[in-house]
């Protein structure tokens, strides 16, 4: 066991840091007052190598690991949530299944270009009818001469008013078992394809989008892989990026607490700094204690992504902790903080709204739950 990281590790971590202080900050605000997401910055996430960080040189990636990737997203989150969702959306939800499963074209036409930046994704698999029972899905894609005509409709569909394609989940049969959904490349605009932008109260500077899908015309090589039936690749992808966003959570968690030992040590209450209030030092120690926890637990989740083991119950079990610390941590922060908790200008406010993404999307906890209670044989 190593509970090290290496200094490549390190200096990843400090490259992302300056960045997202430099880069990033100074467009938060702005992104969040008027709900656009500003794409310039994929270019310069392009140009450091942070939009494949976890992906093999060969295929076009950086080639470091998972490790690396919730290094960047923990960097990202101290700083703003909305830029590590939307980064999130686009360097896996929208592309690893085409990593994992597309055909060599599909990903010279759309994986490589997605690396670099010149194409954004998204990933379309929650419906207005329910987005936790993914197996009931009800978007419809039958088969037509030379491709497949689409009709149904999606919900939440992070970057999807401005994403040039989206990974699209479809029913290629009518059957509720896991052989009927398939994955289609959706290139956009299309004109069977009809998206607004949802307006949110977390992360609002993330474009969201719902759509509406009207015999959508998508060619047989749009198809993931050529081949129907991949919805094992839609599992794999959430088990991964469960472990992914609890490196948002983290990342989150340790903004809110930093801000909120430096409040602790310099804010006055009755002659004494408020740290010296033991009522105000236990939350900060039970801040620390939940903070190392959730560090090592991404962490050793991330290490099981590298060794080719992570699996859906795990992966649910990081999320579950990660997530649900989060929101507790932001909420402690705004306490410590008083009046001032609840003021712009700390940020906390928006810490804490943001976090409450993570215990809904990608599964909510009662789902992750679910999946751990099913493994338990009760
Ligand atoms: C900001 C944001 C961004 C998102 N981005 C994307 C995206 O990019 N792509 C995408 O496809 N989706 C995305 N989502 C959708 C997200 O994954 C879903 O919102 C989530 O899975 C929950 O689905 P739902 O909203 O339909 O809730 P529902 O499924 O309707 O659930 C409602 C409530 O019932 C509970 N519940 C449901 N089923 C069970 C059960 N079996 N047992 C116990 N409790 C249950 C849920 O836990 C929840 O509390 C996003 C959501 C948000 C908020």
């Amino acid at each position: 066991m190593d509970f090290q990281f290496s200094p490549e590790h390190e200096q990843i971590r400090e490259t992302v840091r300056r960045f997202s202080q430099n880069e990033i900050a100074p467009l938060v605000e702005e992104a969040e007052e008027t709900e656009t997401f500003p794409r310039e910055i994929f270019k310069k996430w392009a140009a450091l190598g942070l939009l494949g960080v976890r992906y093999p040189e060969e295929d076009g990636g950086t080639g470091f690991d998972k490790i690396s990737d919730c290094i960047v997203r923990e960097e990202t989150s101290r700083v703003s949530q909305t830029f590590a969702a939307t980064w999130s959306a686009h360097t896996h939800l929208g592309i690893w299944p085409l990593w994992k499963g597309g055909t060599r074209e599909q990903k010279e036409r759309f994986f490589k270009p997605a690396l670099r930046g010149e194409l954004l994704s998204g990933f379309g698999l929650s419906e207005p009818d329910g987005g936790s029972d993914i197996r009931a899905l009800r978007t419809r894609a039958d088969k037509v001469e030379g491709g497949y005509r689409l009709n149904g409709s999606k919900t939440f569909i992070t970057n999807a008013p401005f994403a040039d394609f989206l990974m699209l989940a479809a029913r290629t049969r009518p059957e509720l078992t896991a052989d009927a959904v398939s994955l289609f490349i959706v290139e956009l605009p299309n004109p069977g394809f009809a998206i607004s932008k949802l307006k949110k109260e977390s992360i609002r500077g993330s474009e969201t989008g719902l759509i509406y899908i009207e015999d959508a015309f998508v060619p047989d090589d749009c198809l993931l892989g050529g081949r129907e039936g991949t919805y094992p690749i839609i599992l794999d992808s959430l088990a991964e990026n469960r472990v992914g966003i609890s490196a948002n959570c983290l990342g989150m968690a340790k903004a809110a607490f930093e801000a909120s030992c430096t409040y602790a040590r310099t804010r006055v209450v009755r002659g004494k700094t408020i740290g010296k209030y033991q009522a105000i030092a236990h939350k900060l120690a039970n801040m620390a204690a939940e903070i190392e926890a959730m560090q090592w637990l991404v962490y050793y989740g991330a290490w099981r992504v590298d060794q080719g083991t992570m699996d859906i119950v795990t992966a649910a079990k990081v999320k579950l902790i990660a997530s649900e610390a989060a929101v507790r941590i932001s909420e402690e922060a705004i306490r410590i903080h008083g009046g001032s908790g609840l003021m712009r200008e700390t940020g906390l406010g928006r810490i804490h709204r943001d976090s409450l993404v993570y215990i809904i999307g990608e599964g909510t906890s009662e789902i992750q739950r679910n999946i751990i209670a099913r493994d338990l044989n009760l």
